[in-house]
């Protein structure tokens, strides 16, 4: 084990190769006829077809780093070990890393380059290995999890999706991811469509946070605070939306846990289409004070005890962390 990979075995280490190699023949075959995502396009993108995310059977890595922008638990001394795919399985219109996301920034990687970029970051002391938006290329990212465990991977790999996901995939990933990490954008499908373009949205995603804390529970922290293994649940307050936070919050805590552990995001900004474009006006500006204060306090009052809160916000305005602190 590297010495500063979190005190615990990943998964996937002790996944039998026969079942391992069983997972990464039926993803692979579903590039023929595209399920991997609640899209479910049909397409063959074996045969260069395009679906939503607008890929075909190739992978595209935008870069890879020690990423020291994670939550706590992630990053730690030396980093969260990165990986940022190119595309992505939704289309939010206020995306942030559009440029990667949606229009494709990136170069070809073949699992085993994936493979090798995991074990360059764990020589450089990252604490984990952490794919954003995996979703659409979990084939290679499964195949490049098993390269790199034979080649001696010895951290927890991190799955930093959009939610948007099918319970049937998640299932060929149990016992190889270890740290589920959705970003839970939407309770209201109009909003989800409107502004992620992601029809039923929120059926399908709390499907799929039913199927990933099946697998790995409630999140697990070693000595250090390191993360080990579990659902780590992100939701990023939008402006306009406190009762889209609220209802999030509500499902978590009645339908998941109340230990789930859960980062509210702050740090909404326009970007891309929401920055200026008038039908997406509603969401065309930062949250306010109140707005955050509201989704925390409902947090509190649904049982939610394990929040991870947007710092940024709270450092620059001291009266709202005053008020969260004496609750
Ligand atoms: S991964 Fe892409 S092609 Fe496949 S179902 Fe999802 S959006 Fe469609």
């Amino acid at each position: 084990m590297s010495t500063d990979a979190p005190a615990t075995t990943p998964n996937y280490r002790d996944l039998p190769d026969e079942e391992f190699e069983d997972r990464i023949t039926d993803l692979w075959e579903r590039y023929a006829d595209c399920d991997l995502c609640a899209y479910e396009c049909s397409v063959d993108r074996t045969a260069g077809q395009e679906g939503t995310c607008r890929v075909d059977d190739t992978a595209y890595v935008s870069t890879h780093f020690p990423h020291f922008g994670e939550e706590d638990c992630l990053k730690g001394r030396n980093g969260s070990g990165t990986i940022f795919l190119a595309n992505c399985n939704m289309k939010c219109v206020f995306c942030q890393n559009f440029e990667t996301s949606h229009e494709a920034e990136g170069d070809p990687a073949t699992p085993e380059e994936i493979a090798e970029m995991a074990l360059e970051l764990e020589s450089r002391g990252c604490h984990n290995i952490n794919f954003v938006s995996p979703t659409h290329h979990s084939p290679h990212l499964v195949e490049a999890v098993k390269i790199a465990k034979e080649r001696g991977l010895d951290l927890p790999i991190v799955w930093n999706c959009g939610g948007y996901e099918r319970a049937e995939i998640l299932e060929r990933l149990e016992g190889i991811v270890d740290i589920y990490m959705p970003d839970v954008k939407w309770s209201d499908d109009a909003a989800a469509a409107k502004y992620s373009k992601a029809p039923n949205y929120w059926t399908n995603v709390t499907e799929s946070l039913r199927e990933m804390h099946r697998q790995v529970g409630d999140l697990e922290l070693d000595d250090t605070g390191l993360a080990t293994d579990g659902l780590l649940v992100r939701h990023l307050v939008m402006p306009n939306h406190v009762e889209n936070a609220e209802r999030v919050l509500e499902f978590i805590a009645e339908e998941v846990s109340t230990e789930t552990f859960v980062d509210i995001m702050a740090q909404y900004h326009p970007h891309y289409k929401a920055d200026g474009e008038e039908f997406y006006e509603e969401i065309g500006r930062s949250i306010t004070e109140d707005e955050y204060e509201a989704v925390i306090d409902h947090a509190h009052d649904v049982g939610l005890e394990r929040l991870y809160l947007d710092r940024s916000m709270l450092e620059t305005r001291p009266g709202l962390l005053d008020r969260l602190t004496r609750r």
